[in-house]
């Protein structure tokens, strides 16, 4: 097999923090009383509510249903009664959830059932189940994949690329699953792959997962999946990164893989469309990483959408130091949260907790004009500079100076020695060009 040693220009090698939960296996958790299931969590159209106070739904019943092409159905994730509530989001702001509180029962809706047939269904149909499903991109974008699977007829996908890489430092969710649900990975994989007509599948690893590599390509011919290990380099698993290191294409400035004949999806994403063709199982649970010094017991599990992070913590055994920041995701582009209350989505890959020696000590300071960031940065971009522009509100010269292609993966950030809130500056930018466009 060959290996892959071609890198993409910039990147950086944060601490990897790995060690701490790489080799526990994922533990499912047990049922709770109560879930509290967050409605709007994918990148699109918020769904369209189906349930209202007092309701009794069973588990994986649609409680919201996609409304729009870009936009995703949520489901319960047990069976028990509907309650409307406004609860913590990830963003810090309030938003509308659906709280189920559970008979014990436990009892799936008659609609997900096992189906004997399912190699015998045609891509239309494949492409239905994983859009009655909710399946949105686990790896952390949380884009609706039937969206995904449905590209304009004037674009040729030719390269399906499973995302494996996880270079996101101490996060292991997705090394356990290929490790434990390998063949569930690779049949969805074959399944992404027959939706979309393509030649070639491969999996991107990073070598730092030999255990894994090793693990996949003991099946992956029988599913005609190439396993390529990659370099270990952050960020790695960014969409344009990765299809440069696997095909050797560059995604044009403001394109997208499909500008490069390529769709991505993540390994989590990859299992939940098996589940979801095979079964007509939704969405309902994913394994999350839950990590960090603070954490007494770090491992990998699984947990029902829903489940709060005060539970989360609770089952890792609790903290034995009170944490200095609290983050959905990993250090690099996870999110701080600041309320127990938040809850686990679709697409959290982990819930990481720092302590004071490992989050920046010291406010931001002005740039010192030391070029680290513009080396750093994958997309070729001049972060320093484009982080002046928008603090003075240049968004024009912003956009000309190409601030759309930032993919916020945080590298400049980490390298920055004045500690300058690079990637915020980038994400306003983004916002602000987007909103002069419309
Ligand atoms: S400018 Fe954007 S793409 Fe470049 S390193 Fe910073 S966050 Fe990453
Ligand atoms: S790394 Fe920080 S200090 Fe150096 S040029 Fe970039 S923004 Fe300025």
């Amino acid at each position: 097999m060959p290996v892959t040693v071609r890198l993409f220009r910039g990147g950086v090698h944060p601490k990897e923090g790995k060690e701490l939960s790489c080799s526990e296996p994922i533990r499912t958790a047990p049922l709770l009383d109560k879930y509290t299931v967050i409605l709007h969590q994918h990148i699109g159209a918020p769904p369209k509510l189906l349930v209202k106070n007092k309701d009794k739904v069973r588990k994986g019943q649609v409680i919201a249903e996609k409304a729009g092409f870009v936009s995703a159905s949520v489901h319960s994730p047990t069976s028990g009664t509907v309650k409307l509530v406004n609860c913590h989001g990830p963003a810090g702001s309030h938003t509308p959830a659906v709280e189920i509180t559970s008979d014990g029962k436990d009892e799936w809706d008659d609609y997900v059932k096992s189906d004997p047939d399912w190699e015998q269904l045609d891509s239309n149909e494949c492409r239905k189940r994983v859009e009655q499903a909710g399946i949105v991109g686990m790896g952390g974008a949380a884009f609706p994949t039937s969206v995904k699977l449905s590209p304009p007829a004037d674009k040729k996908i030719d390269n399906l690329i499973l995302n494996g890489a996880e270079c996101e430092p101490f996060l292991t969710a997705d090394h356990r699953l290929m490790l434990e649900e390998g063949e569930k990975i690779l049949t969805g994989a074959s399944i992404l792959g027959r939706i979309l007509g393509v030649d070639k599948i491969s999996i991107g690893i990073e070598n730092n997962k030999q255990d894994a590599i090793d693990k996949l390509r003991e099946t992956a011919s029988k599913y005609s999946v190439e396993v390529i290990p990659l370099r270990v380099m952050y960020p790695q698993g960014a969409e344009k990164q990765l299809i440069f290191a696997i095909t050797g294409r560059e995604v044009p400035s403001g394109g997208l893989p499909m500008d490069a004949g390529c769709v991505v999806q993540n390994v989590g994403t990859a299992a939940a469309v098996a589940d979801a063709v095979r079964e007509r199982k939704p969405l309902i649970e994913r394994v999350t990483t839950v990590t960090g010094k603070p954490v007494c017991n770090p491992g990998n599990w699984k947990f029902r959408i829903g489940t709060p992070l005060s539970k989360v913590l609770e089952l890792a055994g609790g903290i034995k130091k009170q944490p200095a920041k609290m983050l959905l995701g990993g250090p690099m582009m996870g999110m701080a949260q600041y309320s127990l209350e938040v809850t686990i989505m679709k697409n959290a890959s982990g819930v990481l907790l720092l302590d004071e020696d490992e989050i920046a000590q010291f406010g931001s300071q002005p740039c010192i004009r030391c070029g680290r960031c513009v080396e750093a940065c994958p997309m070729s971009l001049m972060p320093g500079t484009l982080s002046q522009m928008i603090e003075s509100e240049k968004f024009d010269l912003a956009e000309y100076t190409n601030v759309m292609d930032c993919i916020e993966c945080g590298s400049c950030a980490y390298v920055c020695p004045a500690l300058r809130p690079l990637v915020q500056h980038m994400k306003r930018g983004k916002a602000e060009v987007i909103a002069n466009r419309k």
